[in-house]
């Protein structure tokens, strides 16, 4: 009798229609369409890989955050994040919602500027701000929310230099309850920093002091850390006026909620854990309302919101690469879009689906990119259902910091997509070429 041919035995747990201690499973999810247009008849158009974006998704979102806040507190200002996402496109949407501008460098600066965002309404925040930043920031009359003491010196220096008067904020750190303590930005409040900076400050004839920032992190699961940063906010506003007899215009509670997205060893999805904007905006104007501040004398609550605002109204469109085995027989699919588009898969588990309907049998299977590295792993470990080579995919909730984090690596960056209120879509960034790439690049003689 001839030998038979050896096989490597593989195992693998059939969940097709098996109930689990949670009870029968769900139904895989399918993405086929965002707002209306099917994702084949989008890739057929933009290619592969394509991000996408819905105007809707965004006004709505933005709509829910502006009512949990307005409804319980009387002055409420956003600034966009550009930080976040700062195509001109999403901005655009931002600021014709009433949104001011939130950035964190001199480029973002002339980018709000160039946008057509008033001085007046851009808030200046981030550790490294040139001379020349500052005075740009000074001639547009912008909010700049000084980080450390050297910033304020210098600023000073350029309002001696201009003879100018600067309107400032300072960015305060804390304990909030929430570590690693975001501490290497902006002053301390527990040892008397932050008090120190605001006295240096009402001394410094040229600045005025008209607010104060904090930004306690980011992805803050804890509405209560919330509360605690307005308590001391708060008592610092309280403070300034019993010696100054001066009342800050506005308080900052930066940005840092939660989007609907699932952390890395997260044990249930986020989009049932994370807090609301309710839940949020309870927390923080409670703590405004009942502090020691007279409520004639209530600042405006600034809010710099990012990620919750545009997480979930952006989407990657991939296509199936290829299907095969590890060597120990475990599954693994390869995509077209990698860690150099998806920056946040390295602290999220994201949300992959099929945008048609497929086999009923699902696996565990890891996901990979398509660069040749070997940390390009969209997701180590998703039970997903058998896909061939050629079908589509839709990556959700990857509206935040991907379109600014993403890298060029080994390949172009790809078209970026809106969809607009009365369902037609525009390329808001065009796809990279040689052309884009080689433009700046120069060969010495
Ligand atoms: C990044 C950043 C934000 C936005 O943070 P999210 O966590 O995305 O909401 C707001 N303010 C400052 C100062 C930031 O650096």
């Amino acid at each position: 009798m001839e030998k038979l041919k050896y096989e490597k035995p593989v195992i693998s747990k059939i969940t097709a229609g098996v109930p689990s201690k949670f009870g029968l499973p769900a139904r895989q999810k399918i993405i086929s369409e965002i707002d209306g247009i099917p994702v084949s008849k989008l890739m057929e158009e933009y290619g592969s890989p394509v991000f996408v974006f819905s105007e809707n998704t965004i006004r709505n979102t933005y709509a829910e955050a502006r009512q949990a806040f307005e409804t319980r507190y009387p002055k409420v200002q956003f600034a966009w994040s550009y930080k976040t996402n700062y195509l001109d496109a999403v901005c655009n949407i931002f600021h014709d919602e009433g949104s001011w501008a939130e950035v964190v460098s001199g480029f973002e600066f002339e980018k709000a500027l160039a946008i057509g965002v008033s001085g007046s309404q851009i808030l200046f925040n981030g550790p490294e701000k040139s001379e020349k930043d500052l005075t740009l920031a000074i001639n547009h009359n912008a909010c700049v929310h000084i980080d450390h003491f050297d910033e304020l010196y210098l600023l000073m220096e350029i309002t001696q230099k201009l003879d100018k008067k600067a309107r400032v904020a300072i960015r305060v750190n804390m304990d909030t309850g929430i570590y690693p303590m975001w501490d290497r930005f902006g002053f301390n409040y527990e040892n008397g920093e932050a008090w120190n900076a605001i006295n240096r400050i009402m001394l410094a004839d040229r600045l005025e002091l008209i607010g104060l920032h904090t930004h306690i992190g980011t992805y803050i699961m804890a509405p209560s850390a919330y509360a605690i940063a307005a308590t001391k906010l708060a008592n610092l506003l309280v403070a300034t006026h019993s010696k100054f007899g001066h009342w800050l215009k506005y308080i900052d509670l930066g940005g840092g909620f939660a989007s609907k997205n699932t952390l890395k060893g997260a044990y249930m999805p986020g989009s049932e854990t994370c807090p609301t904007f309710d839940d949020y905006a309870e927390a923080i104007t409670n703590a405004l309302i009942s502090s020691e501040i007279p409520h004639e004398n209530l600042p405006t609550l600034f809010l710099e919101t990012g990620r919750a605002l545009i997480d979930d109204a952006g989407y990657l469109l991939t296509t199936v690469l290829a299907n095969k085995r590890s060597s120990t027989g475990r599954r693994n699919m390869v995509i077209d879009a990698g860690v150099n588009l998806l920056f946040t898969s390295f602290w999220y588990n994201l949300g992959v689906y099929p945008s048609k309907s497929p086999s009923e049998y699902l696996e565990e299977t890891t996901i990979y990119g398509p660069l040749c590295m070997n940390i390009d792993v969209i997701r180590d470990a998703i039970n997903f259902p058998h896909v061939k080579t050629g079908d589509q995919l839709v990556i959700e909730r990857v509206g935040a910091y991907n379109v600014t984090q993403w890298m060029q690596f080994i390949t172009y960056r790809p078209n970026v997509v809106l969809i607009d209120l009365e369902g037609r879509s525009h390329v808001i960034k065009k796809k990279e070429d040689l052309e884009t790439l080689k433009n700046k690049e120069v060969k010495p003689e």
